[in-house]
């Protein structure tokens, strides 16, 4: 029996059940328990770890059990959080389940001792472990080598950062600390990263006209508390960063706190570095290379309020602030803030800007080339438009495009830097400058093609061609990590002998080259091969830029947003690859990335230029993104958006049905899109289902189909319903507002 005053909880359990379950808040627990508390409810008799959404006074089913525990001693979600959960669930057509999951990550719901971590030090005195070490070298070779890690960090190591390390892993150490050689420790520390380093700190520097007048307008709205969004369109290097840190400031002094999104994480360390010259404060940085102790002690500290500057990447626009007064997305246009794997398929600018509604917190949107659905939006009025169009320290660099096809004439086809472009390196060079290579490509060469056929060499598992990687002599497949030894003679297509060549210079044949031309010549290259250890990005960054090497070749990795002063000279190599890929927004990403690249040159004092490869030498967006001239560009890409009814004039719905079976997919989707036709109200069109841009992926074929129209809140319960009756063995994933129909 109930009594009158029982309170109900909705909770919504950690296992994907589409629903919210209702359960009756014992009375002793009534005092406590709130929504964003975890609990633990019993479901068919076996307890289960849920989430409060909310709490209500009825019920409407009767027998309803009770709560069986509530974990943490605090709700971890607020209500505005929850808010955000819920509004993310229905635009996104996600289970609530799993946006939870995405708002508190595993590792946070853990109840692990916060501050305590293992470290494995030595037993025996140092001249007894040597010994010992010697004697198992032959038989023990593995657990030498973590004697061998422990000789030279006397003071002992931490058990996770032991087993980080290469060739170290658990079983060795374990056996060493049965015979009594290691012992275990536990030592309280705060895994925090970067809580201990020093930095030279910086003023705020006078603000230019355009800075100013933006600033005042940011200032406004931050102390009105009243929700506004700002889009800062300024060129690159007009100081964007500068009108954010003094934003940052003045937040900080009314006592509120600060997200600060960035594209790639390879820029978090030094936007990092200027916020901490500045603030001399504690700064917590969230992406996914942290490690759980990482995770957990900095979503604590957030959750409790101590910490008051976030940067990461797109899951820090969730960071637990309790007083939220500034979110600042940078590079705002950037399709890295679009989680598009895995549902909820969030775009973090557009959650950044309903959280700041939500929480009436002030929003800045920051770009030198806004995505084309922000310029619309701060065209109509709904976001405050402020544009910076000058350089505060120096002038734009100048830009010169070559046109590959005749040098590829000149030099009998093989060319991949041009004369005009290898003569400013030198120069530069000679001179001491430094200067940034960009090719979008990672490898050697890109792919081996059939001169007979046509057809590359590719992946047995994707639709993907193989990359040729020189150094470790493979060919490999950049999806899925398969590899295949070349040299390959035999087309496997139509197995003609001798037809394969090479095709597609990457940044790793751009090193090379460079040794080859100029002996002597320092250099640095930063793709995925180079970055995948933690901490790569920010030492190759941090020797570029106390000047140990002279060019740093790079993929779009070192497109965003880096400030070096000391460059001078930006090559773009193979700009127009971008504008082959049947995309509607192929056109704004070249141009965005041009113009990105560009602007690496000449930020400090000296000049700078910038050199732009082209096939497509006389392409409108090379010649736009070329002469930085953005609002041309983007009404004329806005014509033929509306012309072909594109974003920002509809939305789009992208669903991708994938499985081993095509067969079954097929039969699958087409039964789905029947349904999906008849439900679908007036106003909203429905695409037919084609094979996706790429069709295989890891040995799941993929196919797609486009839903277009205005009213997303509309058809996204339609979506979930009919999601609902799946089958196992194919895996459906919605994707609203996808960045790409490819
Ligand atoms: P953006 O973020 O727009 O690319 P930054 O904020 O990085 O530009 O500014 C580029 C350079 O100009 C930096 O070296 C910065 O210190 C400098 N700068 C910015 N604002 C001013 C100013 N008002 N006066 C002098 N220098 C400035
Ligand atoms: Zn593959």
């Amino acid at each position: 029996m109930i009594v009158k005053m029982t309170l109900f909880a909705k909770v919504v359990l950690d296992q994907a059940i589409d629903r919210p379950l209702d359960y009756a808040i014992p009375l002793h627990l009534q005092k406590t328990a709130k929504a964003g508390h975890r609990v633990v409810v019993p479901v068919r008799e076996k307890p289960r770890k849920g989430t409060i959404i909310s709490i209500e006074t009825t019920s409407l089913f009767t027998n309803v059990k009770e709560i069986s525990e509530i974990l943490h001693d605090q709700n971890l979600l607020t209500p505005d959080l929850l808010e955000l959960a819920d509004w993310i669930s229905r635009y996104y057509a996600a289970p609530m389940s799993k946006v939870l999951l995405t708002l508190l990550p595993s590792i946070v719901r853990k109840e692990m001792s916060e501050k305590q971590q293992i470290v494995i030090q030595k037993a025996i005195s140092g001249p007894k472990l040597i010994e010992f070490t010697d004697q198992i070298r032959i038989k023990f070779p593995k657990q030498a080598a973590v004697l061998d890690v422990i000789l030279r960090n006397p003071k002992g190591l931490f058990l996770s950062e032991l087993l980080e390390l290469d060739g170290i892993t658990q079983s060795p150490i374990d056996s060493l600390i049965k015979k009594g050689i290691l012992e275990k420790a536990l030592l309280t520390v705060d895994r925090t990263p970067l809580h201990d380093e020093e930095y030279i700190p910086t003023k705020p520097k006078v603000l230019n006209e355009e800075q100013a007048v933006a600033l005042n307008s940011i200032r406004e709205s931050i102390d009105s508390n009243i929700f506004k969004t700002h889009l800062l369109h300024g060129i690159t290097g007009s100081g964007k960063t500068e009108v954010y840190m003094q934003a940052i400031d003045h937040t900080l002094s009314l006592g509120k706190q600060v997200i600060l999104l960035v594209p790639e994480i390879a820029l978090t360390r030094q936007t990092i570095e200027r916020l901490k010259s500045r603030f001399q404060r504690q700064i917590a940085v969230i992406h996914y290379r942290l490690s759980d102790g990482e995770r957990f002690d900095t979503w604590h500290h957030l959750r409790k309020g101590e910490i008051q500057i976030v940067i990461g990447a797109r899951s820090a626009v969730f960071s637990p602030l309790p007083n939220l007064g500034l979110i600042i997305v940078d590079e705002e246009h950037e399709s890295s803030y679009k989680q598009y794997e895995d549902s909820p398929c969030y775009h973090a600018r557009d959650v950044a800007v309903v959280r700041g509604k939500l929480t009436n917190a002030t929003v800045i949107l920051g770009s030198a080339t806004p995505s084309l659905e922000t310029y619309v939006n701060a065209k109509n009025g709904k976001y405050i438009l402020h544009e910076l169009n000058t350089r505060p320290s120096g002038e734009k660099p100048t830009v010169h495009i070559v046109n590959m096809r005749d040098e590829m004439d000149k030099k009998k086809g093989g060319a991949l830097l041009s004369d005009v472009l290898l003569d400013k390196i030198k120069k530069n060079y000679d001179a001491g400058s430094q200067t940034i290579l960009f090719l979008n490509r990672r490898g050697y060469y890109s792919c081996q093609i059939c001169k007979e056929c046509q057809k590359a060499i590719s992946c047995k598992h994707c639709d993907m061609s193989l990359t040729f990687h020189r150094g470790l002599n493979i060919l490999s497949c950049h999806i899925c990590g398969f590899t295949l030894k070349p040299p390959i003679e035999i087309c496997p297509s139509c197995h003609k002998p001798d037809t394969m060549k090479y095709q597609g210079p990457g940044t790793e044949q751009v090193e090379r080259s460079l040794h080859a031309i100029f002996p002597g010549i320092r250099t640095l290259r930063m793709d995925r091969d180079t970055t995948k250890h933690k901490g790569s990005h920010d030492r190759i960054f941090g020797e570029f830029r106390t000047g140990k090497a002279d060019i740093l070749i790079g993929t779009q990795m070192i497109a965003k947003g880096l400030h070096f002063p000391s460059v001078t000279l930006v090559g773009v190599l193979g700009a127009d690859s971008g504008l082959h890929i049947p995309d509607f927004r192929a056109n704004e990403h070249v141009f965005s990335l041009i113009t990105q690249v560009a602007g690496r040159s000449g930020r400090g004092h000296m000049p700078g230029e910038v050199v732009i490869q082209s096939f497509l030498f006389d392409h409108p967006i090379i010649k736009l993104a070329a002469s930085d001239d953005y609002k041309t560009f983007a009404e004329a890409e806005l014509i033929e958006r509306k012309e072909f009814d594109y974003p920002p004039f509809t939305r789009l719905v992208k669903i991708i049905f994938s499985g081993n079976n095509p067969l079954h997919i097929l039969s699958y989707a087409e039964n789905f899109y029947k349904a999906l036709k008849k439900a679908l109200p007036q106003g909203f069109t429905l695409h037919t289902i084609i094979p996706c841009g790429k069709a295989k992926i890891k040995d799941k074929h993929r196919f797609q189909c486009l839903i277009k129209g205005n009213n997303i809140l509309k058809i996204t319960p339609i979506l979930r319903s009919l999601t609902l009756k799946k089958p196992k063995s194919i895996h459906l994933l919605i994707d609203v507002d996808p960045t790409s129909t490819f």
